[in-house]
């Protein structure tokens, strides 16, 4: 029998028991219509049987902490974990969110101004929970700052068609109209194809810099003065501000409103669903329509608030200007070595992230089977099929907390999945071929989920 072939209740035995207990004398009568019909089917299972399943199943899960996981657009990278003792200590810990608490007050003051100092901005409001949260609370004050000047007409907002889905969904949830600016060849902003989309009913543009494809917009600064020309604003999407720590500021570049993701950027763990936090930070213009903004019940996620504080200060103004550095030669250096196997669309030094466009001999095999080969090779796999603006993108993004010898094997595997598809395609058609889960079957698994398991 393989671990994970059984579910708990499975592994019952009647009589099987790992805890014993005196017995209970019940002291209260309950009502009848209270009382069980028949006995609650709880798994009987000794300890042993419990902490093998339950170990076995932790096996299971991916993680940084288990391998190198290369997912664009993400920053899956190392997190301190004296950060997360620090966050767990019990004066943070156990504090009640309605308590007033002025050392708390401190470390949220101390945050904002150390990313004030970071990104440019004048200050932050942190009760964003995500990166989309933050996107949502930083339109709505942008809306608000329209509407403050009595301009009520700015129903507009410029996303370009690299973006990360959340920008465009955001925006509709505020309520804007989403007008798609084009990307050139050379993946960035096509000044001739915004300049049409500029007006009195603009509210504003919604940039990532560098782009999805990992690009620095050159022409940033003639962006932000055609916006801010025709009375726009300029948000920053900075959920992925690791290539930019200490290297340039969004406040220096021209934007008026940006979120950043804590989770990606400043050592909190991400991915399953939380907790994260998306502050948002405005310049100093906004700062006064800040208090005005609700978007949350209490001050903000406090314990990824103590990490990101805690990370900061433990690496210092110094050390934190080398993550952005070597984030993009860790991601430049993949690229290089990797170009002879992969198609590479853009031509370009890139910062923290690039793209593949598949295979340069693909032999009919899709991005979505050497993604599925590289879990057999005990890898996370890389974003794939996004940015859409090619049909088989390979999104890669290493950070800064991966030592050459973990990039030069991981470029070995990528090399040896590329001999793979010339020479034994079908290997990779089937992969993975190593992991407890095979390829499912997605559609299936889109239209029919089966989520629970019912006893028989
Ligand atoms: C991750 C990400 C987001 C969304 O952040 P969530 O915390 O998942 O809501 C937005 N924009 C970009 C560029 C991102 O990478």
């Amino acid at each position: 029998m393989k671990y994970y072939d059984k579910l708990i209740f499975e592994l019952s035995e009647s009589g099987r028991c790992a805890f014993s207990l005196r017995e209970a004398k019940v002291e209260v009568e309950l009502p009848d219509n209270l009382k069980r019909q028949s006995p609650l089917p709880l798994p009987e299972v000794s300890e042993v049987d419990v902490v093998r399943h339950y170990t076995n199943l932790s096996q299971m899960n991916f993680g940084v902490d288990t391998g190198f996981y290369p997912l664009g657009s993400c920053t899956m990278k190392y997190n301190p974990k004296i950060d997360e003792e620090i966050s767990q200590l019990p004066e943070f810990r156990d504090a009640h969110p309605l308590m007033h608490s002025e050392g708390l007050e401190e470390i949220y003051s101390q945050l904002d101004k150390a990313l004030a100092a970071i990104t440019g901005m004048s200050h932050f409001t942190f009760q964003p929970c995500a990166g989309a949260h933050g996107e949502l609370t930083g339109l709505m004050l942008m809306r608000a700052y329209h509407e403050s000047r009595g301009d009520f007409g700015r129903k507009r907002i410029i996303v370009p068609d690299s973006a990360h889905g959340t920008n465009p969904a955001s925006a509709a949830i505020c309520g804007l109209d989403v007008v798609v600016v084009k990307s050139k060849e050379n993946g960035l902003v096509d000044i001739e194809s915004l300049k049409p989309l500029l007006g009195e009913d603009l509210a504003g543009i919604m940039l990532t810099n560098p782009n999805t494809l990992g690009l620095f917009e050159k022409d940033i600064k003639q962006i932000a003065s055609l916006v801010h020309g025709c009375g726009g604003l300029l948000y920053y999407d900075g959920a992925n501000m690791n290539p930019l720590l200490g290297v340039v500021r969004p406040g220096d570049m021209g934007f008026d409103i940006m979120h950043l993701n804590l989770h990606k950027t400043f050592s909190t763990p991400h991915g399953g669903g939380g907790p994260g936090s998306g502050p948002v930070g405005v310049c100093e213009k906004l700062v006064p329509l800040l208090g005005i903004i609700r978007t949350s019940a209490f001050h903000g996620n406090t314990g990824v608030i103590i990490k990101a504080l805690a990370y900061i200060l433990s690496l210092g103004k110094q050390h934190i200007a080398l993550a952005g550095k070597y984030a993009s030669l860790n991601a430049n250096y993949i690229k290089e070595s990797l170009r002879d196997s992969y198609k590479l669309p853009i031509d370009s030094v890139c910062k923290h992230e690039f793209v593949f466009d598949g295979l340069l001999e693909p032999n009919g095999v899709s991005t979505l089977d050497v993604a599925k080969r590289l879990l057999d090779y005990g890898y996370h796999a890389p974003t794939i099929y996004f940015p859409m603006l090619f049909h088989q993108s390979i999104m890669i993004e290493p950070t800064e907390t991966e030592s050459k010898q973990t990039l030069d094997e991981f470029i070995a595997v990528m090399k040896k999945i590329a001999q793979e598809a010339v020479e034994d395609p079908e290997l990779l058609h089937s992969a993975p071929h190593n992991t407890p889960v095979g390829r499912p079957d997605e559609t299936a698994a889109a239209r029919q989920p089966i989520l629970r398991w019912r006893p028989e």
